[in-house]
């Protein structure tokens, strides 16, 4: 799919100021959004309108700063229910991000119903934020770690998966997408596999979220997680999505403000969900932000934005399989814009700092998934990911700037 009357990529890119910079005194081509991405002008004006035209807290007093942004952000809830298909407003809870919705579930679910012997199954593909909470929680509570292993192209082996469910499994978790590989991974068969074995299912929509549709209701999915920094939104906001029946039994994680329904010296009682899980003032304008960036990927449209990145992926990986000495660590069949690469005995630092140099910005190092990389033999790596604004130019640009990078750093490889 190249530019259309409804994806109009020049008008999108005009949406980020942060693409009319420079670096280094070259225009900046941004490659790496799958560890963040850019902000739109709204979501920024969005922060700033709040705090110096609205601001106030939620959730605790009458005066009408607060009850304004009480409603605003009791609104953004409504608006991610209904961007992930959920079933209720209820269902939605806001965290800091990716790390602290997979913490979340790990250390109340995970209390809550899972005992000595119980298992728990991951991938080897995840991101560190989905093993460690599950590592943490498997030594304190005596419980079996499992891995679903992947073949050479950075698909998981769904039959030895199959083979990993027992009735001792309480609960999978993998990702929608790796942020290593790219590999969109067959969570709706991942889902109804482990629900035949009774066990509930975390799918982390880190890589997902801004890049495709996504409906949990559909997916059957017990627990999604996401980023706004990973959607075009704020740092420090994010979302877990919970199956209503299953938040409301699970006990709260962290103890504070606006969680309680009652508080005496000798006891507590709790709000219902989502409350039960926001102990604290929570990142009100950061949630606000959230709501804008969600607006900006709807208005685009998320049929839309998946088209044009699997074309810049298309695009970009013929180029890049004709280069001499470049091996790609996941060629899936089902990938999204996310390209992880080595080439030959290039250190992937030296790659990177060269790029930055020419104004191109990719991810370098072990991709905060040390288990993945080890899957390909390498220790640190590179990555270019595309977000809705990549241009056909910027590979090209990326593809000229390595060439020459690659020339310099080997002087003997020939094209
Ligand atoms: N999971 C995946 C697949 C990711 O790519 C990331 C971020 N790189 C995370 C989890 C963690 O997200 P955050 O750091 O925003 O919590």
């Amino acid at each position: 799919m190249r530019e259309t009357s409804e994806f109009n990529i020049w008008k999108i890119r005009a949406e980020f100021p942060m693409l009319e910079q420079k670096m280094h005194g070259k225009p900046l081509v941004y490659l790496d959004s799958a560890a963040t991405t850019q902000k739109p002008r709204e979501v920024i004006h969005t922060l700033t309108r709040f705090y110096s035209e609205q601001y106030a807290t939620v959730h605790r007093s009458v005066y009408e700063f607060a009850s304004q942004a009480t409603a605003r952000y009791d609104d953004v809830r409504i608006q991610v229910k209904e961007f992930l298909g959920a079933a209720f407003a209820e269902e939605i809870v806001f965290t800091k991000g990716t790390t602290d919705g997979i913490n979340l579930v790990a250390n109340s679910f995970g209390r809550a119903f899972m005992q000595p012997g119980d298992e728990v199954i991951i991938s080897v593909m995840e991101h560190h934020s989905n093993i460690v909470p599950w590592q943490l929680l498997c030594q304190e509570r005596g419980l079996r770690l499992k891995f679903i292993p992947i073949n050479a192209r950075g698909e998981l082996l769904l039959d030895e998966y199959e083979k990993l469910l027992t009735d001792r499994t309480k609960i999978v978790s993998v990702a929608h997408v790796s942020n290593v590989t790219g590999t969109i991974n067959p969570v709706e068969e991942i889902i109804q596999m482990a629900h035949q074995r009774g066990a509930k299912v975390l799918i982390d929509g880190a890589q997902s979220i801004a890049h495709m549709p996504v409906d949990v209701q559909a997916l059957g999915a017990d627990f999604y997680v996401f980023s706004g920094h990973k959607a075009y939104g704020p740092t420090g906001v994010g979302v877990l999505y919970g199956k209503r029946a299953l938040l409301d039994k699970m006990p709260p994680y962290q103890g504070g403000g606006d969680m309680i329904d009652q508080v005496t010296l000798e006891g507590v009682t709790f709000e219902q969900a989502p409350l039960k899980f926001e102990a604290g003032t929570p990142a009100i304008a950061q949630v606000m932000g959230l709501g804008e960036a969600l607006n900006f990927i709807e208005s685009i449209g998320r049929d839309r934005i998946a088209a044009w990145e699997q074309d810049l992926l298309e695009y970009a990986m013929e180029k890049m399989h004709q280069i001499p000495g470049l091996r790609i660590h996941g060629t899936a069949a089902k990938k999204s814009g996310i390209i992880t690469f080595n080439i030959d005995h290039l250190h992937p630092l030296d790659i990177g700092t060269l790029l930055d140099i020419r104004g191109i910005a990719i991810r370098t190092g072990h991709l905060c998934a040390q288990p993945t990389l080890r899957c390909f033999n390498v220790n640190a790596t590179a990555r270019i990911s595309f977000g809705v604004h990549t241009t056909f130019e910027e590979i090209d640009l990326f593809l000229a700037a390595l060439q020459e990078v690659t020339l310099l750093l080997k002087p003997s490889l020939s094209y």
